[in-house]
């Protein structure tokens, strides 16, 4: 029981130091005792333990003039590697990245979430297997992560009452993947990790960020001081059942009506021009028929993002975002989409609110999710009393 001999945790542990290497705070040991006040020797020993479990590499700086020359020290992404998984109603994608979050490799199925948690469990672990087979040297699996397209418990990673996976209410998926994989592993709803890998990678120096997800459904993720909002049980966000005006008479599959979600979303914009004659089924038949051009889907895409625009003001006004992203199936129209959010919001949502607002589409596209979870996983993974434990038992195995 070495662990315990090795009390690291907390500022001066050698996850915290890692933590200033990886956040560009600091490059060498001087600057580490400097930004820490801690002694040399100390900083030595984390520097030295982070080196010899490999999650710091140490250069000579060539540059450095006269006497020995300082090292710099660096984040070595390749340290470990992450599992993540976008799971939505249709549609799933995997993908297994360096400790940066770079995809090394990924797959994407069509799948049936409403198939359940056996059958899409089942499949989503021999496909991780896959995945982690394909991949070589990439070190150890520090972390999994898993977007579901449905309201999510982040701190237990079980899904409650989701409208469309019929008997995932309760399931313990965080908890199987752990059994299962033997690492830690963390389960939030898609919009959020959307947010997420979207803030990471397009927007990183924007505290405040909201990504509205416009699929079959819609909900959004927040981004709040630099992290996830997801409120007190996990629902923030959950914009999608919104009431709109005028709708009373359209039943959403939550059981409410008039629900922006059943008035714009992608599956409600199929089934109403499904019924003007056309020929579509679903939401990407309603992006290939604006593609084509038809006047009438560019019409209903424009009001519907007007709708979406509605409540997007009143969101704008309760928690003033400095960007919106806008993502999902339908936002591959997004041109008449956005137009119409942005012509509500602008006009809209109060003025301080608006005055340096940008509506944006998404940068990442359909890697937006997996991306995210993974940025969940490594963030988890890598956090300072993680970091000691894993040098503690890494010290206790030797
Ligand atoms: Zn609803």
């Amino acid at each position: 029981m070495r662990a315990e001999l090795e009390p690291n945790a907390g500022i001066a542990g050698a996850g915290a130091v890692l933590r200033l290497i990886r956040h560009g705070t600091a490059s060498t040991r001087g600057d580490l005792v400097s930004t820490t006040g801690l002694a040399r020797s100390t900083i030595s020993q984390r520097v030295d333990a982070l080196l010899s479990r490999r999650l710091l590499l140490a250069e000579s700086d060539a540059a450095s003039t006269g006497g020995r020359p300082a090292q710099v020290l660096s984040f070595n992404r390749a340290a470990g590697h992450v599992l993540a998984a976008d799971l939505g109603a249709t549609h799933g994608r995997l993908a297994i990245t360096d400790l940066d979050g770079t995809i090394l490799a990924q797959e994407a199925h069509d799948i049936a979430i409403a198939d359940g948690p056996e059958v899409v469990m089942a499949w989503l672990e021999a496909a991780f297997d896959r995945l982690g087979a394909a991949v070589r040297d990439a070190g150890p699996l520090l972390g999994i992560g898993i977007g579901l397209p449905g309201p999510v418990e982040y701190a237990t990673g079980v899904p409650i009452a989701p409208p469309i996976m019929p008997g995932w209410d309760g399931h313990p998926v965080a908890q199987r993947l752990r059994d299962r994989f033997g690492a830690p592993a963390l389960v939030d709803n898609d919009a959020n990790l959307m947010a997420l890998g979207e803030r990471t990678r397009a927007w990183p120096d924007t505290e405040d960020l909201m990504f509205v997800k416009v699929g079959t459904g819609i909900g959004a993720g927040l981004i709040s001081h630099g992290r996830p909002l997801r409120g007190a049980q996990g629902s923030a966000g959950d914009i999608g059942h919104i009431h709109v005006r005028d709708h009373d008479h359209v039943l959403c599959r939550c059981g409410n009506r008039g629900c922006l979600e059943a008035v714009a979303g992608g599956g409600a914009l199929a089934a109403a021009l499904s019924e003007e004659g056309l020929e579509v089924r679903d939401v990407h038949d309603v992006v290939r028929s604006f593609r084509e051009g038809r006047p009438e889907v560019t019409r209903a895409i424009r009001t519907a993002g007007r709708q979406l625009g509605e409540v997007l003001a009143a969101s704008v006004n309760a928690f003033n975002p400095a960007v919106i992203v806008i993502g999902g199936d339908l936002a591959e129209a997004d041109e008449p989409l956005l137009a119409g959010v942005r012509e509500v919001v602008y006009q809209r949502a109060v003025p301080l609110g608006t005055r340096s607002l940008r509506i944006v589409p998404s940068t990442l596209g359909d890697e937006a999710g997996v991306t995210g979870a993974a940025i969940m996983a490594i963030e988890h993974a890598l956090e300072p009393q993680a970091v000691d434990r894993m040098l503690a038992a890494a010290a206790g195995a030797r």
